[in-house]
C-alpha cells in the first residue's frame, strides 16, 4: 500500500515536471516563430528580382476607367395646366384662363379674350378670337395633363475611380431631342388635337457626379447601380425661369473581355423639370424625366506597357529584367492573363480550313 502511494506521488512529479517542459517548450517554438518572421527573406515573384513598378503617374492614371456610351433615351415630357380652359379647333390647339377679369371666356357668344398658343419653350399670346361650331372648348374641373414622349440620342463620357466595389466620378451627356410627336391630353382625347410645340429638336446638356457600387457577378458579366446627380439645361430655345436638378438612377452590366476593355449596357430613370413663367395664369411646370439606355464601352489604360521584344510570346504578365510587361500575343480588349486554351479554344481540326485535312496540325 505505501509503495503503491509513493509510485502515484511519484508520477505526479514526473507529469508535473512533463507539464512545466511542455511550457517552456511552447514558449520557445513562439519565440523562434517570431525570430524568422523578422528575418525571413521574401521570396522575389518572377525570375530574377521584384519588377519596379513603371511610374507612379501611369498606376495612378490606370485606377480611371472611362465610360463612352450612346444610346436611345426616350424623354417623357409632361406638364399640368391647372385653371385654364382650353380650346381646339381650326385655330390648332390654344388655352386662355376664364377666371381672370380682362380675358375672360363667354360661352354664348363663343368670346374668348388673351390665349396661349405656345407654352413649353416660351409663352406665346394671342388675340381674342370667337369661337365658332364645330370648335371645342371646354373648361375642365380637374386638373389637365399634356404628355409628350419623344427619342433623344446621348452621347456621354464619364470618368470614374474605382475603391473595392465602390465608384466615385462624373461625366458629361449631349443629348439631341426629336419633338417630333406633339403633346396628347390626359383627357377630352378625342376632343383636343395634338399640340405641337414651338420647337421640334431640342440640344440638352448633362453634366454630374456619379456614385455607384457593384453588386453582383456572373461569369465574365459584372452588374453595378449608380446615382448621378448634376445640372442640366435644355439650350437656349426654352426660355425657362426656373429648373430643377437632374438625377439618374440607374444599373449597368458590363462585359469583361479583358482588364482594360468591357461593353457596357446601362438603363436608368432620369428625374428633371423646368418652369415657364405665364403673363396670363398661372406657370407651367415641365417634367423632362427620361429613361435612359445607353450602350458603349469602358475602358482603363493598362498599368503596364506592352511587351518591346518583337518576337516574345509570352502570353502573361511577365518580366524583363527589373520591368513587368503585357504580353504582345492580346490586344487590349482580350484577357491578358488567359488560362490555357482560352486564347483558341476552338481545336485546329474542328476550323472550316482545316475540315478536309487529314492532319490539321
Ligand atoms: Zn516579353
Amino acid at each position: 500500500m505505501k509503495n503503491l502511494l509513493i509510485l502515484v506521488l511519484l508520477n505526479l512529479v514526473f507529469l508535473g515536471g512533463s507539464f512545466a517542459q511542455r511550457r517552456d517548450n511552447d514558449g520557445e517554438l513562439k519565440r523562434l516563430s517570431k525570430e524568422a518572421e523578422k528575418n525571413r527573406v521574401r521570396t522575389p515573384p518572377g525570375w530574377y528580382h521584384e519588377a519596379i513598378p513603371h511610374s507612379r503617374f501611369r498606376g495612378f492614371l490606370s485606377k480611371f476607367n472611362l465610360e463612352i456610351t450612346t444610346g436611345l433615351n426616350t424623354a417623357l415630357y409632361s406638364h399640368k395646366v391647372v385653371g385654364y380652359g382650353i380650346y381646339s379647333g381650326s385655330l390648332g390647339t390654344r388655352i386662355f384662363f376664364p377666371t381672370s377679369n380682362d380675358p375672360v371666356y363667354d360661352p354664348v357668344s363663343g368670346n374668348i379674350g388673351e390665349s396661349l398658343s405656345q407654352w413649353f419653350n416660351t409663352t406665346l399670346t394671342t388675340d381674342a378670337f370667337t369661337s365658332a361650331e364645330p370648335d371645342f372648348v371646354v373648361i375642365p374641373d380637374s386638373d389637365l395633363k399634356f404628355r409628350n414622349k419623344s427619342p433623344g440620342i446621348p452621347i456621354n463620357a464619364a470618368l470614374y475611380f474605382k475603391i473595392y466595389r465602390f465608384r466615385l466620378g462624373g461625366g458629361y451627356t449631349f443629348e439631341p431631342q426629336f419633338l417630333t410627336s406633339g403633346f396628347r391630353p390626359s383627357s377630352y382625347k378625342s376632343d383636343i388635337e395634338t399640340w405641337k410645340p414651338g420647337v421640334s429638336v431640342l440640344f440638352v446638356k448633362k453634366y454630374y457626379g456619379m456614385l455607384g457600387g457593384e453588386f453582383y457577378r456572373y461569369q465574365d458579366f459584372l452588374f453595378s447601380a449608380d446615382l448621378r446627380v448634376g445640372g442640366w439645361g435644355p439650350g437656349k430655345r426654352i426660355q425657362y425661369s426656373s429648373k430643377s436638378w437632374m438625377f439618374n438612377l440607374g444599373t449597368g452590366v458590363e462585359w469583361q473581355k479583358s482588364e482594360y476593355f468591357r461593353p457596357y449596357l446601362r438603363a436608368g430613370f432620369e428625374y428633371k423639370n423646368f418652369i415657364i413663367p405665364s403673363p396670363i395664369g398661372a406657370e407651367f411646370k415641365h417634367n423632362a424625366n427620361e429613361i435612359t439606355v445607353n450602350f458603349g464601352v469602358i475602358l482603363q489604360m493598362p498599368s503596364m506597357p506592352k511587351c518591346f521584344i518583337k518576337n516574345c510570346h509570352i502570353q502573361m504578365n511577365h518580366q524583363h529584367g527589373d520591368r513587368e510587361y503585357r504580353s504582345r500575343v492580346h490586344p487590349v480588349w482580350k484577357k491578358q492573363n488567359p488560362n490555357y486554351g482560352e486564347n483558341y479554344p476552338r481545336l485546329l481540326k474542328y476550323k472550316r480550313k482545316n475540315k478536309g485535312k487529314l492532319n490539321p496540325y
